[in-house]
């Protein structure tokens, strides 16, 4: 049996992401990479997850913080974990380990939730891919012989090990994007498939709108967005994907401030200092209550999956549920200022300006 097939003991069986999204709103959290690199556990610069091998426990905490703060979907850590990036850090040995292992660890946490939901309501798994930077658009042909079985042997890896559905995600092209498509697809798997929205336009030239409406074209079940843009420059695209899309739309900006001026966290930049990207984002950090701003904006743009991706912490996601009207296990410490000692009797620790 399946490992994720084994939560529902009760015979009631766990409901998928599609039936989620035609009933409501789904809730995901991602970010793993660039959380797991601030606490320690991942070398920023090749973005390996070795840490699903070296220090599976940290992993398996992450995937508990989301899960306590309200994500429904635990997403494998398999991000970067493709033969390419396992090349360049010298451990092409271990990527079916690694693979294998990052579902499993997302599958137990799941596992471990269900103990206190409902069955039909346990946290989801979703297997994922992600770009491989060895996509040519210039030779498509040639670049799907290199992509296409990295991307068909995580997506086989995911089905065996028993996911719900797959996330392939942070295309610039769609032709990349297409390739994964068709390797999900392969595995008979529900696919939510998203672009990183940096420019105007996708690497091959195709608006965001026709980009998204190609892979809906190709059976993709879910489309959308995510990284790259914050909910400030990321919305825009949003509406006009959401007018244009018939199938789910995702959407899962990172948690910074990106700016007309600046519309992508790569270009964030503080007067006289050099980029911020990717190791002096924190003075960009989106707070909770911003967060939940957005999760309401994307309401009611008609996003059907909303998430958060790198810079996402816990208390964002706790914030994001909260304001889509759940009460989540980390909800029994939301804040309550009303027993602070001194806000709590009306006054500012604030100086007046
Ligand atoms: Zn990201």
């Amino acid at each position: 049996m399946k490992q994720s097939e084994a939560i529902p003991e009760s015979g009631v069986p766990k409901r998928g992401i599609l039936q989620r999204l035609k009933e409501g709103i789904v809730l995901g959290a991602e970010g793993y990479l660039f959380e797991l690199e601030r606490r320690g556990y991942l070398k920023a610069g090749p973005y390996v997850p070795e840490v699903v091998l070296d220090y599976p426990e940290a992993v398996k905490e992450l995937h508990r913080e989301f899960l306590h703060a309200g994500s429904e979907v635990m997403v494998a850590f398999t991000y970067y974990a493709h033969r390419d990036k396992m090349r360049v850090i010298g451990r092409e040995a271990n990527l079916e380990e690694l693979n294998r292992q990052a579902l499993r660890l997302a599958i137990e946490v799941a596992n471990e939730a269900a103990n206190n939901a409902a069955p039909e309501d346990a946290a989801l798994v979703a297997g994922n891919l992600s770009n491989t930077w060895k996509y040519d658009p210039d030779d498509h042909e040639a670049s799907e012989k290199i992509v296409a079985p990295m991307f068909e042997e995580q997506a086989a890896w995911a089905k065996e090990e028993g996911v719900d559905f797959i996330i392939a995600e942070t295309f610039s092209h769609v032709g990349e994007a297409l390739i994964a498509l068709k390797a999900i697809k392969q595995t008979g798997l529900p696919s939510m498939v998203t672009f990183i929205p940096i420019y105007e336009r996708s690497l091959d030239g195709h608006t965001w709108e026709d980009a998204c409406k190609m892979l809906e074209d190709s059976g993709a079940d879910i489309v959308g967005l995510n990284c790259g843009r914050g909910p400030n420059t990321m919305n825009g695209f949003l509406r006009s994907l959401r007018k244009k899309a018939g199938s789910y739309l995702a959407a899962q900006p990172v948690a910074y401030r990106t700016t007309e001026k600046q519309p992508f966290f790569q270009a964030l930049k503080e007067p006289g200092c050099k980029c911020a990207f990717p190791l002096a984002l924190d003075p960009f950090t989106h707070t909770r209550d911003e967060m939940a701003k957005f999760a309401i904006e994307a309401r009611e743009i008609g996003v059907n999956y909303i998430g958060i991706c790198c810079g996402a912490a816990p208390h964002h996601v706790r914030a994001m549920a909260e304001a889509l009207g759940r009460i989540v296990p980390a909800s029994k410490y939301s804040s309550d200022m009303s027993m602070h000692p001194v806000i709590g009797t009306g006054k500012s620790l604030c100086k007046e300006d």
